[in-house]
């Protein structure tokens, strides 16, 4: 499948470039305001191609996304100094009304992933200026969070992260909310698991998870400015569930209802394949967990309807 990628900035190439590893399209077109970044980044990537998979990479202009199956978009802009929040959603929302427009021209039929942030919210942005059904809209949301979580827990417990269950929801930053209750080592919850290899999981330990998966962008950005592998490889995990029809269980946003939240964008775990979003399973969870999620979707919803559009 053909795959467009708006915005070929550190998020967007990363993804082009996991795209290529694991063979998720077979043709891939990056589209930026700045042509010449959008070239290099697409050659450079291009030659990855003979020790990866058989992928064609080019940069384009949106008319060249035509036929395009998914488009990702990673492109916006960045916070100035003194900005707010609100200010720096409602430039982005700015940035989304034109790509938007341009996109739906050239492909209707797209799947738009969009991974710009705050993501949540410009993802419900998108679907609204799309006019595209929720289930064909899809936020990279709390994937990366998710990622996170079981990286840590699988380091704590000494298995694989692939072979960890469990889910990071509601809104991707602070408010998010680890799902404790209902991770899974294998098919026995964690505490139990930790418990069997002699690695308990204690107040401190959770803590100490906690804090890792919600100020992993903070201590990241710290060092090297922003973040771009992880949610890289993310993406193209959501590319290549959509393109191989997978049905695969995923933290991503799309817009619907969430404990009684209406018309929200937030995560929970969602099946996702061909035809975008499929189902929505929320996991069981304390009552502390369902609050804290229901909060998080009100946050987000409060935050969504302050964006002038
Ligand atoms: P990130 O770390 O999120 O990838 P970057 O600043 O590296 O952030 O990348 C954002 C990219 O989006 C830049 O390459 C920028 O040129 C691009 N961009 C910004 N506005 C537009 C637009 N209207 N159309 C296409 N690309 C855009």
């Amino acid at each position: 499948m053909k795959i467009g990628i708006v915005g070929a900035g550190m998020v967007g190439s990363a993804a082009a470039f996991s795209c290529v590893m694991r063979g998720a399209a077979s043709r891939i077109v990056l589209v930026d305001l700045d042509k010449a970044r959008a070239r290099a980044e697409a050659e450079d990537i291009a030659h990855a191609v003979p020790f990866a998979h058989a992928v064609q990479v080019d940069a384009g202009d949106y008319a060249d996304l035509a036929g395009a199956g998914v488009v990702i978009l990673a492109c916006g802009v960045s916070q100035k100094p003194g900005e707010t929040r609100l200010q720096l959603l409602d430039r982005n929302a700015e940035v989304f009304r034109s790509v938007v427009g341009e996109v739906m021209a050239v492909c209707p039929d797209a799947i738009l992933l969009v991974a710009s942030n705050p993501v949540d919210i410009m993802g419900q942005i998108t679907q609204r200026l799309s006019g595209l059904p929720p289930e064909r809209v899809i936020g990279s949301g709390t994937i990366l969070d998710t990622a996170r979580f079981r990286w840590l827990l699988g380091r704590h417990l000494g298995i694989a992260p692939r072979s960890v269950h469990g889910y990071v929801l509601g809104e991707h930053g602070d408010s998010e909310v680890l799902a404790w209750s209902s991770a899974r080592a294998g098919s026995a919850s964690v505490a139990s698991f930790a418990a069997q290899v002699g690695n308990a999981i204690t107040e401190d330990v959770r803590q100490t998870i906690d804090y890792g998966v919600r100020h992993a962008a903070y201590t990241i950005i710290e060092g090297k400015g922003a973040t771009w592998y992880g949610i890289g490889a993310g993406l193209a995990r959501i590319v290549s569930a959509i393109t191989s029809d997978e049905q695969a269980v995923l933290t991503v946003s799309s817009v619907s209802d969430v404990l009684g939240v209406h018309d929200v964008a937030c995560s929970v775990p969602r099946v996702v394949g061909a035809q975008g979003v499929n189902a929505e399973l929320l996991p069981d969870l304390s009552d502390k967990e369902t609050e804290a999620l229901r909060a998080s979707a009100e946050l987000l919803k409060t935050t969504v309807e302050q964006v002038s559009l």
